[in-house]
Protein backbone atom coordinates (compact mmCIF):
# COMPACT_ATOMS: atom_id res chain seq x y z
CA UNK A 1 0.00 0.00 0.00
CA UNK A 2 1.46 3.41 -0.79
CA UNK A 3 2.15 5.73 2.52
CA UNK A 4 0.64 9.20 3.09
CA UNK A 5 3.67 11.71 1.71
CA UNK A 6 3.65 15.28 2.23
CA UNK A 7 5.81 17.41 -0.09
CA UNK A 8 6.42 21.15 1.05
CA UNK A 9 6.90 23.27 -1.79
CA UNK A 10 5.76 22.99 -5.12
CA UNK A 11 8.61 24.69 -7.59
CA UNK A 12 10.05 22.19 -10.03
CA UNK A 13 12.00 19.82 -7.46
CA UNK A 14 8.60 19.48 -5.79
CA UNK A 15 6.56 18.97 -8.28
CA UNK A 16 8.63 16.66 -9.87
CA UNK A 17 9.07 14.90 -6.67
CA UNK A 18 5.48 14.34 -6.31
CA UNK A 19 4.97 12.90 -9.80
CA UNK A 20 7.63 10.32 -9.21
CA UNK A 21 5.84 9.44 -6.17
CA UNK A 22 2.69 9.16 -7.23
CA UNK A 23 3.36 6.99 -10.50
CA UNK A 24 4.83 4.60 -7.62
CA UNK A 25 1.17 4.93 -5.95
CA UNK A 26 1.61 6.99 -2.66
CA UNK A 27 -1.16 9.51 -2.09
CA UNK A 28 1.05 12.32 -2.16
CA UNK A 29 -0.06 16.30 -0.98
CA UNK A 30 1.99 19.38 -1.95
CA UNK A 31 1.79 22.64 0.58
CA UNK A 32 3.01 26.15 -0.67
CA UNK A 33 2.46 29.04 0.32
CA UNK A 34 2.31 30.72 -2.93
CA UNK A 35 -0.73 30.38 -5.68
CA UNK A 36 2.14 28.45 -8.33
CA UNK A 37 2.33 31.00 -10.38
CA UNK A 38 6.06 32.46 -10.23
CA UNK A 39 9.50 32.60 -8.37
CA UNK A 40 12.70 30.17 -9.56
CA UNK A 41 10.75 27.56 -10.84
CA UNK A 42 8.77 29.87 -13.35
CA UNK A 43 11.33 33.03 -14.26
CA UNK A 44 14.78 30.38 -14.57
CA UNK A 45 16.32 30.75 -17.84
CA UNK A 46 14.76 27.20 -18.31
CA UNK A 47 18.60 25.47 -19.92
CA UNK A 48 19.26 21.58 -19.31
CA UNK A 49 22.50 22.08 -18.21
CA UNK A 50 25.06 19.35 -18.81
CA UNK A 51 27.92 21.74 -19.25
CA UNK A 52 26.92 23.81 -16.18
CA UNK A 53 30.12 20.97 -14.86
CA UNK A 54 32.52 23.91 -12.51
CA UNK A 55 30.18 24.02 -9.45
CA UNK A 56 29.63 28.12 -8.43
CA UNK A 57 32.17 27.51 -5.31
CA UNK A 58 35.26 27.21 -7.72
CA UNK A 59 38.52 28.60 -7.19
CA UNK A 60 38.82 32.52 -8.03
CA UNK A 61 34.92 32.90 -7.45
CA UNK A 62 35.08 34.60 -3.77
CA UNK A 63 37.81 37.09 -5.56
CA UNK A 64 35.44 37.68 -8.40
CA UNK A 65 32.74 38.13 -5.74
CA UNK A 66 35.01 40.65 -3.76
CA UNK A 67 35.53 43.20 -6.35
CA UNK A 68 31.94 42.97 -7.74
CA UNK A 69 30.75 43.50 -4.49
CA UNK A 70 30.38 47.48 -4.12
CA UNK A 71 29.13 47.30 -7.92
CA UNK A 72 25.06 47.52 -8.28
CA UNK A 73 25.06 46.79 -11.22
CA UNK A 74 27.28 43.71 -11.82
CA UNK A 75 26.22 40.05 -12.69
CA UNK A 76 27.20 38.52 -9.05
CA UNK A 77 26.53 40.73 -6.18
CA UNK A 78 26.82 40.26 -2.20
CA UNK A 79 25.17 42.85 0.00
CA UNK A 80 27.96 43.19 3.05
CA UNK A 81 25.41 42.37 6.20
CA UNK A 82 26.08 40.96 9.08
CA UNK A 83 23.88 37.67 9.58
CA UNK A 84 25.12 34.46 11.31
CA UNK A 85 23.56 32.47 8.58
CA UNK A 86 25.02 34.53 5.72
CA UNK A 87 28.75 34.21 7.57
CA UNK A 88 28.55 30.95 8.26
CA UNK A 89 27.55 29.79 4.36
CA UNK A 90 30.04 32.37 3.07
CA UNK A 91 32.96 30.49 5.04
CA UNK A 92 31.60 27.02 4.04
CA UNK A 93 31.27 28.06 0.39
CA UNK A 94 34.97 29.44 0.63
CA UNK A 95 36.20 26.29 2.35
CA UNK A 96 34.77 24.56 -1.15
CA UNK A 97 36.01 26.82 -3.73
CA UNK A 98 39.09 25.00 -4.40
CA UNK A 99 40.76 22.85 -7.18
CA UNK A 100 40.08 19.79 -5.20
CA UNK A 101 36.59 20.19 -4.57
CA UNK A 102 35.39 21.39 -7.87
CA UNK A 103 37.34 17.90 -9.56
CA UNK A 104 35.26 15.85 -6.43
CA UNK A 105 32.04 17.50 -7.52
CA UNK A 106 32.25 17.18 -11.26
CA UNK A 107 31.75 13.81 -12.27
CA UNK A 108 28.43 13.89 -9.70
CA UNK A 109 27.14 16.93 -11.40
CA UNK A 110 27.85 15.40 -14.85
CA UNK A 111 25.56 12.41 -13.94
CA UNK A 112 22.88 14.07 -12.75
CA UNK A 113 22.55 16.48 -15.38
CA UNK A 114 22.22 13.65 -17.87
CA UNK A 115 19.98 12.01 -15.94
CA UNK A 116 18.00 14.40 -15.45
CA UNK A 117 18.05 15.45 -19.41
CA UNK A 118 16.68 11.80 -19.97
CA UNK A 119 13.72 11.95 -17.51
CA UNK A 120 12.70 15.58 -19.48
CA UNK A 121 12.78 13.21 -22.61
CA UNK A 122 10.73 10.19 -20.79
CA UNK A 123 8.38 12.72 -19.73
CA UNK A 124 8.11 14.26 -22.91
CA UNK A 125 7.52 10.92 -24.75
CA UNK A 126 5.38 9.56 -22.10
CA UNK A 127 2.04 12.05 -23.26
CA UNK A 128 1.52 13.04 -19.24
CA UNK A 129 1.57 16.09 -19.86
CA UNK A 130 0.65 16.67 -23.48
CA UNK A 131 3.01 18.71 -25.81
CA UNK A 132 5.31 20.85 -24.64
CA UNK A 133 8.63 22.89 -25.76
CA UNK A 134 11.49 20.43 -24.74
CA UNK A 135 14.27 21.28 -27.43
CA UNK A 136 18.45 20.15 -27.84
CA UNK A 137 19.63 22.61 -29.99
CA UNK A 138 22.87 23.12 -27.28
CA UNK A 139 24.09 26.26 -25.57
CA UNK A 140 26.45 28.97 -27.26
CA UNK A 141 28.81 30.45 -24.86
CA UNK A 142 29.22 33.86 -26.44
CA UNK A 143 32.58 35.43 -25.93
CA UNK A 144 33.76 39.64 -27.12
CA UNK A 145 37.25 39.39 -25.75
CA UNK A 146 40.38 36.81 -25.84
CA UNK A 147 40.17 36.34 -22.16
CA UNK A 148 36.34 35.22 -21.79
CA UNK A 149 36.73 32.14 -24.67
CA UNK A 150 39.94 31.48 -23.11
CA UNK A 151 38.48 30.65 -19.46
CA UNK A 152 35.58 28.77 -21.48
CA UNK A 153 37.89 27.12 -23.08
CA UNK A 154 39.51 25.38 -20.26
CA UNK A 155 36.09 24.15 -19.03
CA UNK A 156 35.19 22.91 -22.53
CA UNK A 157 38.35 21.17 -23.00
CA UNK A 158 36.88 19.40 -19.52
CA UNK A 159 33.75 18.88 -20.79
CA UNK A 160 35.11 17.50 -24.08
CA UNK A 161 37.18 14.68 -21.64
CA UNK A 162 33.93 13.87 -20.18
CA UNK A 163 32.65 13.05 -23.47
CA UNK A 164 29.93 15.97 -23.87
CA UNK A 165 29.66 17.19 -27.41
CA UNK A 166 31.15 20.73 -27.45
CA UNK A 167 32.57 22.24 -30.18
CA UNK A 168 34.09 25.77 -30.82
CA UNK A 169 33.03 28.35 -33.30
CA UNK A 170 34.37 31.24 -35.00
CA UNK A 171 32.37 34.23 -35.84
CA UNK A 172 31.95 32.52 -39.30
CA UNK A 173 30.71 29.75 -38.25
CA UNK A 174 28.48 31.04 -35.59
CA UNK A 175 26.54 33.41 -38.10
CA UNK A 176 26.13 30.27 -40.00
CA UNK A 177 24.21 28.39 -37.23
CA UNK A 178 22.00 31.20 -35.98
CA UNK A 179 21.25 33.09 -39.67
CA UNK A 180 18.26 34.81 -38.49
CA UNK A 181 19.89 37.59 -35.83
CA UNK A 182 23.03 39.38 -36.05
CA UNK A 183 25.87 38.66 -32.92
CA UNK A 184 28.31 40.69 -32.09
CA UNK A 185 30.51 38.47 -30.77
CA UNK A 186 34.08 37.03 -31.78
CA UNK A 187 33.07 33.45 -31.16
CA UNK A 188 31.30 30.84 -29.33
CA UNK A 189 31.85 27.79 -27.53
CA UNK A 190 28.73 25.50 -28.42
CA UNK A 191 27.72 22.59 -25.76
CA UNK A 192 25.94 20.67 -28.15
CA UNK A 193 24.70 18.22 -25.01
CA UNK A 194 22.36 21.51 -23.73
CA UNK A 195 19.11 21.71 -24.05
CA UNK A 196 16.25 23.90 -22.93
CA UNK A 197 12.28 24.07 -22.09
CA UNK A 198 9.76 27.07 -21.32
CA UNK A 199 8.72 27.12 -17.51
CA UNK A 200 6.00 28.64 -18.09
CA UNK A 201 4.74 26.39 -19.94
CA UNK A 202 5.90 23.09 -17.97
CA UNK A 203 4.79 24.22 -14.96
CA UNK A 204 1.05 24.80 -15.04
CA UNK A 205 1.06 21.28 -17.17
CA UNK A 206 2.84 19.87 -14.51
CA UNK A 207 0.38 20.67 -11.93
CA UNK A 208 -2.59 19.80 -14.14
CA UNK A 209 -1.15 16.26 -14.70
CA UNK A 210 -0.72 15.86 -11.02
CA UNK A 211 -3.95 17.03 -9.75
CA UNK A 212 -6.35 14.95 -12.44
CA UNK A 213 -3.90 12.05 -11.25
CA UNK A 214 -4.77 12.16 -7.62
CA UNK A 215 -1.86 14.49 -6.09
CA UNK A 216 -3.60 17.00 -3.92
CA UNK A 217 -2.20 20.19 -4.22
CA UNK A 218 -2.65 22.81 -1.61
CA UNK A 219 -1.99 26.24 -2.79
CA UNK A 220 -1.23 29.55 -0.75
CA UNK A 221 -1.10 27.09 2.48
CA UNK A 222 2.15 28.20 4.26
CA UNK A 223 3.70 25.46 6.53
CA UNK A 224 4.16 27.04 9.82
CA UNK A 225 5.87 24.80 12.20
CA UNK A 226 6.36 20.71 11.65
CA UNK A 227 6.22 19.03 14.95
CA UNK A 228 8.79 15.97 15.51
CA UNK A 229 8.92 13.44 18.07
CA UNK A 230 10.82 9.73 18.97
CA UNK A 231 13.10 11.20 15.83
CA UNK A 232 10.00 10.84 13.22
CA UNK A 233 7.86 14.15 11.76
CA UNK A 234 4.26 13.80 13.26
CA UNK A 235 2.16 16.50 12.53
CA UNK A 236 2.98 19.47 9.81
CA UNK A 237 0.90 22.25 10.44
CA UNK A 238 -0.09 25.09 7.63
CA UNK A 239 -1.53 28.29 8.13
CA UNK A 240 -4.95 26.27 7.30
CA UNK A 241 -4.41 22.94 9.59
CA UNK A 242 -2.34 20.30 10.93
CA UNK A 243 -1.72 17.25 8.76
CA UNK A 244 -0.35 13.58 9.32
CA UNK A 245 2.07 11.84 7.28
CA UNK A 246 4.23 8.76 7.00
CA UNK A 247 6.98 10.53 4.53
CA UNK A 248 7.72 14.32 4.16
CA UNK A 249 9.66 15.73 1.68
CA UNK A 250 11.24 19.31 2.13
CA UNK A 251 11.63 21.12 -1.07
CA UNK A 252 11.52 24.46 0.47
CA UNK A 253 13.54 26.32 -2.39
CA UNK A 254 15.60 29.23 -0.73
CA UNK A 255 13.21 29.21 2.19
CA UNK A 256 14.46 25.21 3.27
CA UNK A 257 17.22 26.88 5.55
CA UNK A 258 14.73 28.44 7.37
CA UNK A 259 12.33 25.24 7.67
CA UNK A 260 15.06 23.02 8.69
CA UNK A 261 15.86 25.52 11.86
CA UNK A 262 12.38 24.57 12.81
CA UNK A 263 13.60 20.72 13.28
CA UNK A 264 17.23 21.88 14.92
CA UNK A 265 19.02 20.94 11.86
CA UNK A 266 21.41 23.92 10.23
CA UNK A 267 20.86 23.13 6.13
CA UNK A 268 23.05 26.14 4.74
CA UNK A 269 21.18 27.57 2.16
CA UNK A 270 21.38 31.06 1.05
CA UNK A 271 19.17 33.21 -1.79
CA UNK A 272 20.94 33.32 -5.07
CA UNK A 273 18.10 35.94 -6.61
CA UNK A 274 17.87 36.27 -10.01
CA UNK A 275 15.82 38.36 -12.99
CA UNK A 276 14.16 37.44 -15.84
CA UNK A 277 13.04 40.26 -19.01
CA UNK A 278 10.72 38.53 -21.46
CA UNK A 279 10.93 39.87 -25.05
CA UNK A 280 7.59 39.13 -26.73
CA UNK A 281 8.54 40.07 -30.05
CA UNK A 282 10.52 37.57 -32.21
CA UNK A 283 14.23 38.00 -32.27
CA UNK A 284 15.46 35.78 -34.37
CA UNK A 285 17.21 34.01 -31.49
CA UNK A 286 16.75 30.65 -32.53
CA UNK A 287 19.63 28.77 -29.79
CA UNK A 288 20.18 29.10 -26.15
CA UNK A 289 23.17 31.13 -24.91
CA UNK A 290 25.35 32.48 -22.40
CA UNK A 291 26.58 36.21 -22.94
CA UNK A 292 30.20 35.57 -21.07
CA UNK A 293 31.26 38.83 -20.33
CA UNK A 294 27.81 40.12 -19.04
CA UNK A 295 26.58 36.33 -17.15
CA UNK A 296 23.62 36.74 -19.38
CA UNK A 297 21.73 33.59 -20.61
CA UNK A 298 19.47 33.79 -23.10
CA UNK A 299 16.79 31.37 -24.36
CA UNK A 300 14.45 31.30 -26.75
CA UNK A 301 10.82 30.37 -25.47
CA UNK A 302 7.32 29.37 -26.63
CA UNK A 303 6.17 32.88 -27.73
CA UNK A 304 9.27 34.98 -26.28
CA UNK A 305 12.74 34.68 -25.75
CA UNK A 306 13.86 35.16 -22.18
CA UNK A 307 17.25 37.67 -20.69
CA UNK A 308 17.63 36.33 -17.18
CA UNK A 309 21.21 37.01 -15.21
CA UNK A 310 22.82 38.24 -12.23
CA UNK A 311 23.52 36.64 -8.44
CA UNK A 312 22.44 38.75 -5.95
CA UNK A 313 22.76 37.26 -2.18
CA UNK A 314 20.92 39.83 -0.64
CA UNK A 315 18.64 37.81 1.75
CA UNK A 316 15.13 36.43 0.80
CA UNK A 317 13.28 38.86 -1.09
CA UNK A 318 12.17 39.30 -4.93
CA UNK A 319 13.11 43.77 -4.65
CA UNK A 320 13.93 44.30 -8.23
CA UNK A 321 17.18 46.70 -8.50
CA UNK A 322 16.12 48.52 -11.95
CA UNK A 323 19.89 48.68 -12.27
CA UNK A 324 19.87 45.07 -12.28
CA UNK A 325 16.95 45.05 -15.12
CA UNK A 326 18.88 47.99 -17.03
CA UNK A 327 22.30 46.11 -16.90
CA UNK A 328 20.60 42.86 -18.62
CA UNK A 329 19.36 44.93 -21.21
CA UNK A 330 22.16 46.73 -22.30
CA UNK A 331 23.87 43.07 -22.45
CA UNK A 332 21.39 41.93 -24.61
CA UNK A 333 21.49 45.21 -26.53
CA UNK A 334 25.95 44.78 -26.60
CA UNK A 335 25.56 40.77 -27.97
CA UNK A 336 22.58 41.10 -30.25
CA UNK A 337 22.69 45.04 -31.51
CA UNK A 338 19.54 45.10 -33.18
CA UNK A 339 17.40 43.13 -29.87
CA UNK A 340 16.58 46.61 -28.01
CA UNK A 341 14.38 46.12 -24.81
CA UNK A 342 11.59 47.95 -24.70
CA UNK A 343 10.21 50.81 -21.42
CA UNK A 344 7.26 48.06 -20.73
CA UNK A 345 9.91 44.88 -21.33
CA UNK A 346 11.96 46.17 -18.37
CA UNK A 347 8.80 47.41 -16.14
CA UNK A 348 7.63 43.50 -16.59
CA UNK A 349 10.64 42.17 -15.03
CA UNK A 350 10.75 39.65 -12.82
CA UNK A 351 12.69 37.81 -10.22
CA UNK A 352 13.80 34.29 -8.25
CA UNK A 353 15.53 33.01 -5.62
CA UNK A 354 18.02 29.96 -6.78
CA UNK A 355 18.50 27.81 -3.32
CA UNK A 356 22.38 27.71 -2.99
CA UNK A 357 24.11 25.61 -1.29
CA UNK A 358 27.27 26.30 -0.04
CA UNK A 359 29.86 23.32 -2.63
CA UNK A 360 27.23 23.39 -5.60
CA UNK A 361 25.97 20.86 -5.19
CA UNK A 362 22.37 20.40 -3.96
CA UNK A 363 20.77 17.93 -0.79
CA UNK A 364 19.05 15.20 -1.86
CA UNK A 365 18.71 12.06 0.67
CA UNK A 366 17.49 11.83 3.83
CA UNK A 367 18.22 13.14 6.87
CA UNK A 368 20.43 11.52 9.27
CA UNK A 369 18.28 12.50 12.48
CA UNK A 370 14.46 12.75 11.62
CA UNK A 371 13.45 9.20 10.22
CA UNK A 372 10.31 9.99 8.17
CA UNK A 373 12.24 13.46 6.34
CA UNK A 374 13.85 13.81 2.83
CA UNK A 375 15.73 16.82 1.10
CA UNK A 376 15.80 17.81 -1.71
CA UNK A 377 16.95 21.31 -2.42
CA UNK A 378 19.79 23.35 -2.80
CA UNK A 379 19.78 22.95 -6.26
CA UNK A 380 21.22 26.84 -7.18
CA UNK A 381 21.94 27.67 -11.00
CA UNK A 382 20.71 23.89 -12.08
CA UNK A 383 17.40 23.41 -10.04
CA UNK A 384 15.32 23.38 -13.30
CA UNK A 385 17.22 21.53 -15.12
CA UNK A 386 17.49 18.56 -11.69
CA UNK A 387 13.93 18.71 -11.72
CA UNK A 388 13.05 15.57 -12.98
CA UNK A 389 16.24 13.58 -11.66
CA UNK A 390 15.71 15.10 -8.22
CA UNK A 391 12.23 13.50 -8.27
CA UNK A 392 12.88 10.34 -9.45
CA UNK A 393 16.13 9.73 -6.59
CA UNK A 394 13.71 11.19 -4.44
CA UNK A 395 11.16 8.53 -5.24
CA UNK A 396 13.77 5.93 -4.73
CA UNK A 397 14.97 6.91 -1.68
CA UNK A 398 11.62 6.97 -0.19
CA UNK A 399 10.41 3.53 -1.55
CA UNK A 400 14.21 2.32 -0.26
CA UNK A 401 15.19 1.19 -3.55
CA UNK A 402 18.80 1.08 -5.64
CA UNK A 403 18.89 5.07 -6.69
CA UNK A 404 19.76 5.90 -10.14
CA UNK A 405 22.58 6.90 -9.21
CA UNK A 406 25.00 7.49 -6.60
CA UNK A 407 23.84 10.13 -3.86
CA UNK A 408 26.46 9.96 -1.40
CA UNK A 409 27.77 13.44 -2.90
CA UNK A 410 24.66 15.34 -2.07
CA UNK A 411 23.99 14.05 1.61
CA UNK A 412 22.17 16.75 3.35
CA UNK A 413 24.17 16.27 6.13
CA UNK A 414 27.50 16.50 4.50
CA UNK A 415 30.37 19.06 6.28
CA UNK A 416 31.80 21.80 4.42
C1 LIG B 1 16.97 34.10 -13.20
C2 LIG B 1 17.16 32.62 -12.99
C3 LIG B 1 17.64 31.84 -14.04
C4 LIG B 1 17.80 30.47 -13.87
N1 LIG B 1 18.17 29.70 -14.94
C5 LIG B 1 18.26 28.36 -14.81
C6 LIG B 1 18.53 27.54 -15.93
O1 LIG B 1 18.64 28.02 -17.06
N2 LIG B 1 18.64 26.20 -15.74
C7 LIG B 1 18.50 25.64 -14.51
O2 LIG B 1 18.63 24.43 -14.40
N3 LIG B 1 18.20 26.39 -13.43
C8 LIG B 1 18.07 27.74 -13.54
N4 LIG B 1 17.76 28.50 -12.46
C9 LIG B 1 17.66 27.87 -11.13
C10 LIG B 1 16.30 27.22 -10.92
O3 LIG B 1 15.28 28.05 -11.35
C11 LIG B 1 16.12 26.89 -9.43
O4 LIG B 1 17.22 26.17 -8.95
C12 LIG B 1 14.87 26.05 -9.22
O5 LIG B 1 13.74 26.69 -9.76
C13 LIG B 1 14.65 25.76 -7.74
O6 LIG B 1 13.48 24.99 -7.66
P1 LIG B 1 12.89 24.57 -6.26
O7 LIG B 1 11.68 23.78 -6.53
O8 LIG B 1 13.97 23.97 -5.43
O9 LIG B 1 12.55 25.95 -5.53
P2 LIG B 1 11.40 27.01 -5.84
O10 LIG B 1 11.06 27.09 -7.26
O11 LIG B 1 11.83 28.27 -5.14
O12 LIG B 1 10.15 26.39 -5.09
C14 LIG B 1 10.07 26.33 -3.69
C15 LIG B 1 8.63 26.53 -3.32
O13 LIG B 1 8.49 26.34 -1.91
C16 LIG B 1 7.48 27.19 -1.45
N5 LIG B 1 7.63 27.36 -0.01
C17 LIG B 1 8.68 27.89 0.64
N6 LIG B 1 8.47 27.90 1.97
C18 LIG B 1 7.25 27.32 2.17
C19 LIG B 1 6.47 27.06 3.32
N7 LIG B 1 6.91 27.35 4.55
N8 LIG B 1 5.26 26.50 3.15
C20 LIG B 1 4.79 26.19 1.91
N9 LIG B 1 5.51 26.44 0.77
C21 LIG B 1 6.71 27.00 0.90
C22 LIG B 1 7.68 28.46 -2.24
O14 LIG B 1 6.51 29.23 -2.29
C23 LIG B 1 8.11 27.93 -3.61
O15 LIG B 1 7.03 27.86 -4.52
C24 LIG B 1 17.56 29.87 -12.61
C25 LIG B 1 17.08 30.66 -11.56
C26 LIG B 1 16.87 32.02 -11.74
C27 LIG B 1 16.33 32.84 -10.60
Amino acid sequence: MGKNIVIIGGGIVGLCSAYYLEKEGHQVTVFDKSDISNGASFVNAGILTPSHIIPLASPGMIAKGIKWMFHASSPFYIKPRFDLDFLRWAWYFHRSSTKENVEKAIPAIKEVNLLSRDLFEDVKASGDLGDFQLERKGLLMLYKTDAAGEEEMEVAQKAKQLELEVQLLDKQQLDTIEPNVEIAAKGAIHYQCDGHATPTEFMPKMVKYLTQNGVSIKTNEEVLDINVSSQKINEIVTSKGAYKADEVVLAAGSWSGLLSKKLNIKLPIQAGKGYAINVQRPTGVSIPAILLEAKVAVTPMQGFTRFAGTMEFSGINTIIQKERVETIAKAAKSFYPDIEVNFEEKENAQTGMRPVSPDGLPYIGRCSTIDNLTFATGHAMMGWSLGPATGKLVSEVIDGKKTSMDITPFAPGRTF
